[in-house]
């Protein structure tokens, strides 16, 4: 048998166990990821790892729930709350950008970008075009587009020029700062952090067999993909996720086909 159920990005009650300091996160993915497999691993006797380790996205759209695109704050983005304050330093780790925006009034917050950052990357026009991205022609529409005071707002961008001139962060200690942001128009998506995969799971080897108490396989069980452990590690680098699935999928298929024929299960 082999298990690829995937992860369990969708059964919160386990990410909020798994993580505490991101109760409240929701997943972006799969709504079928609701760890059954780990429930059949787990009766067969398998054990199971690291499932403290999220892959997460600080930026998903409230609308639609689509992951925004992180560089976007390494390019110079800051993060709004309701109020149209900052609340962060934006280019920090995902775990504490995201519980920073768990912090924020809603759990949710408000990307802001100008147009020197969106005229740079012309794909970002998907994102206005699906309504994920509103464009404000002035800073009153930026804190319209946010539901904050128009004064607020301005105040904010203000003191960002400054600390930008500065090249000293003395609110958030953020370091990089590639653009001034004062280049009208700006846009402003409204984002919530998001789990996307789920990297922890049911140990397996090399050859995809599960492994039980004292790292034996359990006979004629193998799993592949999100449902098992220690193949990502703590951070999923970019194509890994459908790498390991079809790596550890073809392995374990082979495997178990052979396990079968020799047995005649
Ligand atoms: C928005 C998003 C973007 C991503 N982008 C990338 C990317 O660009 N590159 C990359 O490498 N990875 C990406 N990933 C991660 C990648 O999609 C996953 O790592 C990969 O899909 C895992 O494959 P899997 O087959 O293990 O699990 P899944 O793709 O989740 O498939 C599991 C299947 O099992 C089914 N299932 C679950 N429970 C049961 C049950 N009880 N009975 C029967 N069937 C069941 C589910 O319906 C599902 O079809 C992304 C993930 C998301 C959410």
């Amino acid at each position: 048998m082999v298990l690829a159920t995937g992860g369990f990005a969708a059964y919160s009650s386990l990410v909020d166990q798994s993580h505490p300091t991101l109760k409240g996160i929701a997943p972006v993915g799969f709504r079928d990821a609701t760890r059954d497999g780990l429930v059949i691993a787990r009766t067969a006797g398998a054990s199971l790892l690291d499932l403290d380790q999220l892959e997460i996205r600080p930026t998903v759209s409230v609308k639609g729930n689509v992951p925004i695109e992180e560089a976007l704050r390494a390019r110079g983005g800051i993060l709004l709350n309701k109020s149209g304050k900052r609340f962060t330093d934006e280019t920090g780790i995902r775990d504490i950008v995201s519980q920073d925006i768990l912090k924020q009034s809603g759990h949710a917050a408000y990307l802001v970008i100008d147009s020197e950052i969106f005229d740079a990357d012309k794909a970002l026009q998907t994102y206005v075009d699906q309504g994920l991205m509103k464009r404000c022609g002035t800073v009153a529409a930026v804190a319209k587009a946010i539901g904050a005071n128009s004064a607020a707002v301005k105040s904010t961008l203000n003191r960002y020029y400054r600390t930008y001139d500065r090249k000293f962060d003395q609110d958030f200690a953020r370091y990089e700062m590639r653009v001034r942001l004062d280049q009208g128009p700006w846009y402003v998506a409204a984002v919530k952090p998001g789990v996307l995969a789920t990297l922890g799971g049911i140990r397996i080897n090399d050859r995809a067999e599960v492994l039980g108490s004292g790292d034996t396989p359990i006979p004629g069980l193998y799993a592949a993909g999100e449902v098992t452990a220690g193949v990502q590690g703590g951070n999923m680098m970019p194509g890994n996720g459908l790498t390991d699935a079809v790596t550890f999928g073809l392995i374990a298929g082979a495997k178990s086909a052979a396990y079968a024929g020799k047995t005649g299960l």
